[in-house]
């Protein structure tokens, strides 16, 4: 269904009743609110109202056949997948949709592969699904497609700004890393929830649609990839500015300069310095604004409706959240223009980040004005900061830890598993980028960079410390990461569905 004209106005209604869908049924409540909104035009909110109906038509398809089957597994998940023509990755977002909603119920079984000698541990293959499916009447089943609020107010907001970028009526905010709600704007239509990463991420899904497997698997600690390099640039005007290897900025450069895109979003200094903000790059001269790393959360993906034309190409250079953000709405695609809009993903690596106010605490730790400091980095276990003088001082970490945001306590990702190819300094030497390169767009990009002689590019097992580093570093990210899902669980707290 694509086009308002093969159905009436009033059978699209009734349908979205019938299928108890409140989602689709608030966008049609609401057209007159969000065309007044001006942020989408007619024919972009009748192309997301079409294709949110056509989402939910298929995930209560399969609903409705999954209630059929005396056994609901894998074979069965399959014989949907023939039956209707679909992906079997796209059955499965399904399957994972209406266990967000609590309609199903699923277990996954596992087979423990013995050890074969120290080189190769035991593992664990996945054999199927177990789906017990609740019978129980849809409409006795409270929609899950609540305004991001319930996130705000969990601690468990990363900031990413992804919500704020895509709400149809603009009623929501993202500052100094926390959402704000309009509350009498709000139209509850959900699509805050839909592409937030911290409502749900299929995270085993979304490294299936990385490594185009039709199988679920276990992946390392750093995700799906195709190859890692150790990088640095060849760019005079980039390498004097850049914080390691320069290869996410030679990347904008790169696409830039042959015409591959003609916007990217990225992160640039406020006029408060060291509180960054979210910047739409025009051309490859705004790249410098971008350089060094920032350690203040940046809400990047809250300019996104500034991409809002049609047949736009545009990069993302951003940290993890932001690229699982990207990745969820690749998958679970409702025709957002500005998300269809993103070509190339281009990831960085995050342990976690700071609000402004507690790095002007950390400022207070080391005795340093906020305004004196040239450049930061987090290396070797410990927070360092190079002033406009010259003058290094340094704090471990561990010290400082109890001022990160509290939702990085809940974040798995070190590398930007999501990203088409991920930046960063850890398993490389100082000067030089660590980059994982994780999908087909990734490498062809990569491999343009080597091609026009912009790189110099070696591979990671040349170099020390190397993946072993990068493996065990994101391995720390992962088990703190379950540590503080499960003191909030048993606190009865919200936490992510991962
Ligand atoms: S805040 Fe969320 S639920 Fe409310 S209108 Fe915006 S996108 Fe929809
Ligand atoms: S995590 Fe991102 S999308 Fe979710 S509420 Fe926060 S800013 Fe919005
Ligand atoms: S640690 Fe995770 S949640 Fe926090 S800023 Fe980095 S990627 Fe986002």
């Amino acid at each position: 269904m694509d086009s308002e004209g093969s159905i009436t106005w009033e059978y699209l209604k009734n349908v979205a009743d019938t299928l108890n869908s409140y989602r689709v049924r608030a966008l049609i409540d609401a057209k007159d609110e969000i065309i007044n909104a001006g942020r989408y035009s007619e024919d972009q909110y009748y192309s997301i109202l079409f294709k949110m109906f056509d989402e939910e038509l298929l995930k209560y398809s399969l609903f409705e056949f999954l209630k059929t089957q005396p056994i609901a597994n894998i074979e069965i998940l399959k014989e949907f997948s023939q039956k209707n023509s679909l992906d079997i990755k796209k059955v499965y977002s399904l399957l994972e949709l209406l266990r967000s909603e609590n309609l199903i119920k699923i277990e996954e079984v596992y087979d423990e592969i013995e050890a074969q000698g120290e080189e190769t541990p035991s593992k664990l293959v996945f054999r199927d699904f177990k789906i017990e499916v609740y019978r129980e009447d849809i409409s006795l089943v409270k929609s899950i497609y609540e305004p991001v609020e319930i996130i705000f107010d969990s601690n468990i907001c990363s900031g990413c700004g992804t919500c704020a970028g895509v709400c149809p009526v603009n009623c929501l905010n993202i500052y100094n890393g926390f959402g704000q709600i309009d509350k009498d704007k709000c139209i509850r239509c959900g699509i805050c929830y839909y592409v937030c990463p911290r409502s749900y991420l299929p995270v085993k899904l979304m490294n299936m649609y990385q490594d185009n497997a039709s199988k679920i698997k276990e992946y390392t600690n750093i995700g799906n990839f195709i190859e890692v390099y150790s990088a640095r640039t060849k760019v005079k005007e980039i390498s004097e500015v850049c914080q390691d290897g320069g290869i996410a900025s030679t990347c904008l450069y790169y696409l830039f300069d042959n015409q591959k895109i003609d916007f990217a979003l990225g992160a640039k200094m406020s006029n408060t310095i060291w509180r960054p903000e979210p910047l739409l790059l025009q051309n490859k001269k705004d790249i410098i604004q971008t350089a060094g790393t920032k350690y203040v959360n940046n809400p990047t993906l809250r300019i996104l409706n500034e991409f809002n034309g049609s047949n736009h190409s545009v990069a993302v250079v951003g940290v993890p959240c932001i690229m699982q953000s990207l990745l969820k709405s690749e998958i679970y695609n409702i025709g957002i223009p500005s998300l269809n809009n993103v070509k190339y993903k281009i990831g960085i690596f995050c342990m976690e980040s700071f609000s402004y106010q507690s790095l002007l605490k950390i400022c207070e730790v080391l005795k340093i004005a906020i305004n004196d400091i040239k450049k930061m980095d987090i290396n070797k276990g410990k927070f360092f900061v190079y002033t406009n003088n010259g003058e290094e001082s340094s704090v471990p970490i561990k010290e400082i830890s109890h001022l990160a945001r509290e939702d990085c306590e809940v974040c798995f990702d070190l590398t930007s598993e999501s990203a088409d190819i991920s930046v960063g300094s850890i398993g490389s030497p100082s000067g030089w980028n660590t980059v994982i390169i994780r999908t087909e767009t990734g490498k062809k990009l990569y491999e343009s960079l080597i091609a026009k002689d912009l790189i110099e590019s070696k591979p990671i097992e040349e170099v020390k410390p190397g993946l072993p580093m990068l493996q065990k570093i994101a391995g720390i990210k992962k088990n703190g990461c379950k540590k503080h899902i499960n003191e909030k669980k048993e606190k009865n707290l919200r936490v992510p569905i991962y």
